[in-house]
């Protein structure tokens, strides 16, 4: 109340009071006639609470307050202002959530808001049409009963949503989906979907040209490297001058089969999702035989190879992927450290799962390396490259082959010290026996 008003207050109340006495004075009866004033006063107060809260309760939008008198009038009128800039403020609210709502609507990618729990809360146009989801059946849904993709459902409980998971659309086989889940708040989840059939069918492009460049080559490379060994068999017949020539075509053309091969392994490593089989495999065994072909390799090198393998941990995947990817790790030990050197290869496992590590005392990789080595072709010395026989893509195979059994790689490297690969497989894809 502003000091106007309070004194208003207090004048009509000394007026009342000497009407009272008045009053009193021409009746004899002072208590009487305060009471009868003092009552009054007190019903008009009354009166007007009750005008108040009915007008409150019953009132139409935009009615205008009931006349009032006095300071019960502004209380009327100040109650009756905040309410109209209460509405403003929640009409321009509206309208922001309004034109949010319209340019998400508007969105080619879908935008779908979920809660803590994965049930659908809002989605967008594009949601219905990249997803199938239906407006308003599906709301209160849970995300993983309407894309049943085993990828998503794996890729949602797992919670780790740092890189986006692409899956074709459930609703036409033929549109590929990129999906990106953002955190936010408390734990809701925001999730964003693009059609990514255009990318997906170039990428595939490359890669059945690669497959089939690859392929197409093999039958003359075989042919040549045929007659090569023909002439190299015949080695009397050949004119001298020939024959180191012909010997650099045999050693280039055995490069080139390799690099096919590996080209057409890769290839079909990305052609699939995940290994076609998933049988538990003797890891110690099939080091013991990787270990064996490496002394095979290594020959007048004289490595020392040691093997330290958990017989009781086996392992999920394909035995001749995993062959692949193990073999490359230690031959490139073989292949890239110096005669006499130590190479030991490892199989343990712990709680987090099972592990394989590969470590020689040999050159070692500048740091600046490391984070490019599994990009195909990347070499960090071309020159030595070619004198090991290495095609660039040996990594570029693990590294495949590790995804496909949710593993990864480390490389830890100590240039003229050694290096050690480590490839890290989740406890889901090992079995212990005891
Ligand atoms: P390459 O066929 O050339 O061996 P990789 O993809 O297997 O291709 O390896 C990529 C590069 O990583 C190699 O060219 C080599 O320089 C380096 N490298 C791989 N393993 C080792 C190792 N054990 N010690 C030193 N360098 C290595």
């Amino acid at each position: 109340m502003n000091q106007n008003w309070r004194g208003a207050v207090v004048r009509h109340l000394l007026l009342l009071v000497v009407c009272c006495a008045l009053l009193g004075l021409i009746s004899g009866e002072y208590a009487w006639a305060l009471v009868l004033g003092l009552g009054a006063y007190l019903a008009w107060h009354v009166k007007q609470l009750l005008r108040l809260h009915h007008w409150l309760r019953h009132r139409q939008p935009d009615e205008a307050p009931p006349e009032g008198y006095g300071l019960w009038g502004e209380v009327f009128d100040n109650i009756y202002h905040l309410q109209r800039r209460d509405q403003r403020v929640r009409g321009r609210l509206q309208a922001v959530i309004d034109r949010v709502q319209e340019s998400t609507s508007a969105l080619r990618d879908a935008v779908i808001m979920l809660d803590s729990d994965g049930n659908l809360e809002w989605w967008n146009r594009a949601a219905e049409t990249l997803l199938g989801l239906k407006t308003p059946q599906d709301s209160g849904q849970s995300i993983s009963n309407l894309l049943r993709h085993p990828r998503f459902k794996e890729y949602f409980e797992q919670g780790n949503f740092q890189e986006a998971l692409e899956l074709p659309s459930p609703i036409n086989d033929r549109l590929r989906l990129q999906l990106q889940i953002t955190q936010y708040g408390n734990r809701e989840h925001l999730m964003l979907v693009r059609d990514v059939t255009r990318l997906y069918q170039l990428e595939q492009m490359r890669k059945d040209f690669v497959a089939n460049v690859s392929h197409e080559l093999r039958t003359p490379l075989t042919v040549i490297a045929g007659y090569l060994e023909t002439l190299l068999d015949n080695v009397e017949e050949v004119n001298p001058r020939w024959l180191r020539a012909l010997q650099q075509m045999q050693q280039q053309g055995a490069r080139m089969q390799n690099l096919l091969n590996d080209l057409l392994l890769l290839a079909k490593l990305e052609a699939t999702d995940y290994p076609s089989d998933n049988q538990p495999i003797a890891v110690d065994l099939l080091l013991l035989s990787i270990k064996n072909d490496a002394q095979a390799l290594s020959a007048a090198k004289h490595h020392r190879i040691s093997l330290e393998a958990d017989a009781h941990l086996k392992l999920k995947g394909s035995e001749a992927e995993l062959r692949s990817a193990l073999s490359n790790l230690v031959f490139n030990a073989v292949k890239y450290t110096p005669a006499e050197g130590e190479i030991r290869i490892r199989w343990w496992g712990d709680e987090q799962g099972g592990h394989f590590s590969v470590a020689d005392n040999g050159p070692g990789i500048e740091a600046k390396h490391l984070p490019r080595l599994t990009e195909r072709f990347y070499r960090v010395d071309s020159s030595r490259a070619s004198n090991t026989g290495g095609t660039g893509i040996g990594l570029a195979i693990v590294k495949h082959v590790l995804l496909r059994h949710r593993a990864r790689l480390d490389i830890a490297s100590v240039p003229g010290k050694g290096s050690t690969f480590t490839c890290h497989f989740p406890a889901q894809q090992v079995i212990r026996r005891s």
